[in-house]
């Protein structure tokens, strides 16, 4: 019996690598028109890095995460999340010290043991933005646009949902007037909830059950209660978000499923065709890198879904792999062969991608790997035509050929074809 790969996990095959280099290239390229730098974490991490910052009582610590004991009998957990270790990385190798605001993203897979569902991975791939040390609206206007933008760029419509969850100060006054209007409907809300509303009342919003959440169509609103910082840190972010055209609508109801989020949290919500949900989601966590033992620093940031950026992209369009040869050599006799193998290794090193036939097919079956391939141009090498130094150089797209005078040095072989092919 053959092994199969586990429920939940999945391959990204040959022919759906195009859309997500086109994603990441275009995403990467933003960031970096933002001053962001890439940072590489690892994917394993201690248990209790995810159960301090996530927090105990929520879906991702109590069900989904991967954590098991390792040889030497520590709990460790594969990271649900990218921002807990890039958070980590920065108080551990003290990255404050490089300037006060650091501008941080990483790309990679996050692992969520989840029932299985359209859509929904165990092993999914994330974009994970960071910036710490600023405290201004502007920043949480920049890392906004950054988001929208990439969507644009990629050439996905969405919409952006904002809202403020306030901060330790003001966050008491909302609790209460939570928990005062949970007392009074506690039977008819599921399990979970009914745990949660003593142990961690705001986490109740996000609860999955249709159920629920229609008794929480009337629940007070964080925004309702924020303090008079937090009220003017929203206004602002509103005023910036307008000065830069960003498009957004306020969503008193928007909660976000960690406890570390502060004051503004948004979401980017695609209204492509058939599709709903969030595609992006972030927001700031100003209390997270000292609750992790580093400095007073505040910070926001966000994360983009891969698998369904690429999804509602492949529906759109096809981007092609991004691998298709320049030039496929087709060699007839054994002495042009040999020659159109060194030629292969010369032509590569001058840059080009090419590809040519090792199991000594015919010259028609050679043309046909040159087409499935999408070679751009096939260059027919045969012993007589090595000996008059002429070779056949046939473009793949309009099926025009054209006779090629090659030097007679044989090392200027490589340049002299490139240059044919740059000037097609
Ligand atoms: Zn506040
Ligand atoms: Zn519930």
């Amino acid at each position: 019996m053959s092994i199969k790969a586990l429920k939940g996990f999945k391959d990204i095959l040959p022919d759906e690598v195009g859309l997500w280099q086109f994603i990441e290239q275009t995403a990467r390229d933003i960031f970096h028109r933002y001053g962001f730098e890439e940072i590489k974490v690892p994917i394993l991490e201690k248990t209790e890095l995810f159960v301090r910052t996530i927090g105990e009582s929520t879906d991702i610590v109590e069900k989904e995460m991967y954590t098991f004991a390792d040889r030497n009998g520590s709990s460790v957990t594969m990271r649900p999340e990218g921002t807990a270790p890039v958070i980590r990385s920065y108080i551990e190798n003290g990255l404050y010290v490089r300037g006060s605001v650091q501008r941080l993203y990483t790309i990679g897979p996050m692992f969520r043991h989840e029932r299985p569902q359209k859509g929904r991975l165990r092993q999914f791939h994330q974009m994970s933005v960071e910036t710490l040390g600023s405290n201004s609206a502007r920043i949480d206007t920049e890392v906004m646009a950054m988001a929208w933008q990439v969507l644009q760029e990629i050439g996905l419509q969405a919409s952006m949902e904002i809202n403020s969850l306030g901060c330790p100060a003001c966050r008491p006054s909302f609790k209460e007037a939570l928990l005062e209007f949970l007392q009074l409907r506690l039977e008819s809300l599921c399990e979970d909830c009914r745990r949660r509303s003593s142990s961690n009342p705001l986490r109740v919003l996000d609860c999955k059950s249709e159920h629920c959440q229609a008794e929480y169509a009337t629940a007070p609103a964080i925004i309702d209660h924020l303090c008079t910082a937090c009220s003017d840190h929203f206004a602002e972010v509103r005023q910036t978000l307008d000065l830069l055209d960003v498009p957004y609508a306020v969503n008193a109801k928007m909660v976000r499923g960690l406890d570390y989020y502060t004051r503004t949290t948004f979401e980017l919500i695609t209204t492509e065709l058939g599709a709903q949900g969030a595609i992006g989601a972030g927001g700031r966590y100003d209390g997270l890198v000292q609750q992790l033992g580093g400095p007073e620093v505040p910070g926001i940031g966000f994360a983009m879904g891969m698998e369904r950026l690429v999804m509602l992209l492949g529906q759109k369009q096809k981007v092609a792999a991004g691998a298709a040869p320049d030039l496929f050599l087709v060699t007839l006799g054994e002495a042009a062969s040999e020659k159109g193998f060194v030629l292969l290794q010369m032509l590569r090193s001058k840059g080009l991608r090419v590809m040519m036939d090792h199991e000594g097919r015919s010259l028609k079956n050679q043309m046909k790997q040159a087409d499935k391939c999408n070679a751009g141009f096939a260059l027919i090498l045969g012993d007589n035509e090595l000996a008059k130094r002429e070779v056949v150089l046939k473009d793949m797209y309009s099926g025009e050929q054209k006779l090629v005078d090659l030097p007679s040095a044989f090392a200027d072989w490589a340049a002299a074809i490139r240059e044919k092919i740059r000037q097609q």
